[in-house]
């Protein structure tokens, strides 16, 4: 029988299900990207008779939403030149990086982000910045030029072991450095939690998108202590993985319902 422990913090973030409520505020709406990485809660959303949309046609009739993570500042520009209704559901903690980056810019500093240059959040922070540098790792930072007096902000989902890193190379760098630690308490909270647990457990499991940020972070930091595997449904678990293991852990990320990770551990339980 498996001892199945699921992190104390785990699961949709507070700034997910904000968005998730004022969607269902709305009978019909179009999703302007995926508002959470998670196809199985977006799926349910399009079962709703939500519609979501990669571009901006202009043709649109019911509004348009703007996801958690937020987005470029030309597309409100756009949406507003359009005369297009706007819901926007960007979580204020996002909002918050904004204000960091702008009041850093206002000092005299050069922002640094410090994320996924390919992320709809990374890229809605640098399009409210001038000429922002974004960096994600040692090898990106090791190939830029950086100036002498440098402000750092980071993705709400960054890892916080990876900008204490990064922020010392930096530092080492350049003589007039100010950092604004940006990462959302719901991902320091899940990703304390989930180390935690990572480190008296035999397995982790890590649910959610994986194409999502936050998740991936938990994957990554998991596996510095333990066998860890990521998943985004019950039938992607293999029972060779838990031959042996009896303490399993599972964590997931702030897009996975809780039903999906009931569902996780109903599972697991049928494994020898
Ligand atoms: S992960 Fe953080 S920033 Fe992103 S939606 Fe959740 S609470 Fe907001």
């Amino acid at each position: 029988m498996k001892n199945i422990i699921v992190a104390e913090d785990q699961g949709f973030c507070w700034g997910v299900r904000r968005a998730l409520d004022i969607v269902n505020e709305h009978e019909e709406v179009n999703i302007f990207g995926d508002l959470i990485h998670n196809k199985q809660v977006v799926r349910e959303l399009e079962q709703k008779g939500k519609t979501i949309i990669h571009e901006i046609t202009g043709q649109e009739e019911n509004p348009i939403v703007i996801t958690a993570h937020g987005t470029l500042v030309e597309n409100f520009e756009k949406l507003d030149q359009l005369k297009l209704n706007i819901v926007d559901t960007t979580c204020p903690l996002v909002s918050t990086i904004y204000r960091a980056g702008i009041g850093l810019e206002k000092e005299g500093y050069k922002i640094v982000i410090l994320g996924d240059k390919q992320h709809i959040e990374v890229k809605g922070i640098a399009s409210r910045m001038k000429d922002p540098i974004i960096i994600n790792s040692e090898a990106e930072l090791d190939q830029t030029d950086l100036p002498e007096k440098i402000g750092i902000i980071c993705q709400s989902t960054f890892s916080q072991r990876r900008f204490d890193e990064l922020v010392a190379l930096i530092h080492q760098r350049c003589p007039d450095v100010k950092v604004k630690n940006t990462i959302c308490s719901p991902t320091k909270k899940r990703q304390i939690a989930a180390e935690k647990l990572a480190k008296q457990v035999d397995i982790m499991i890590v649910v959610g998108g994986f194409h999502s940020s936050n998740t991936k972070k938990l994957v990554e930091l998991t596996r510095n202590y333990v066998d860890s595997h990521h998943i985004e449904t019950a039938d992607q678990l293999k029972p060779e993985w838990f031959k042996g293991k009896t303490e399993v852990g599972i964590t997931s990320g702030a897009s996975t319902a809780d039903s999906i990770v009931e569902e996780i551990c109903q599972e697991i339980r049928r494994f020898e």
